[in-house]
């Protein structure tokens, strides 16, 4: 599944809900999933950590679809050419920025 398909079946699953709910809404609903993940990263199982990476990455494809952002052309956009700061694959920054 492409990021582009993962933000259809999220539109086509929640769409409604979503809209109803708002950005803001949903934006609480995504920090209540990463603060699930970092226990899931700390105490679960391997499919506890999958399930969590899953949730977290449906909630902002959610975010996405209700601001408009296009995820897969936005990572593309700013990822696709090497680090965003050096242009180098791998990573060439200084440790000391971001270690
Ligand atoms: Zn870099």
């Amino acid at each position: 599944m492409t990021l582009a398909q993962l933000q259809q079946v999220i539109r086509a699953t929640y769409g409604d809900k979503d809209s109803r709910r708002g950005v803001e809404g949903t934006f609480m609903w995504f920090m209540e999933e990463v603060g699930e993940l970092a226990a899931a990263l700390r105490g679960g199982t391997p499919a506890e950590q999958s399930a969590e990476f899953a949730d977290v990455l449906a909630w902002l494809a959610t975010l996405a679809n209700g601001v408009g952002v296009d995820l897969e052309a936005a990572v593309r956009a700013k990822y696709g050419g090497g680090c965003p700061g050096c242009g180098e694959v791998p990573c060439v920054c200084d440790q000391t920025e971001k270690p």
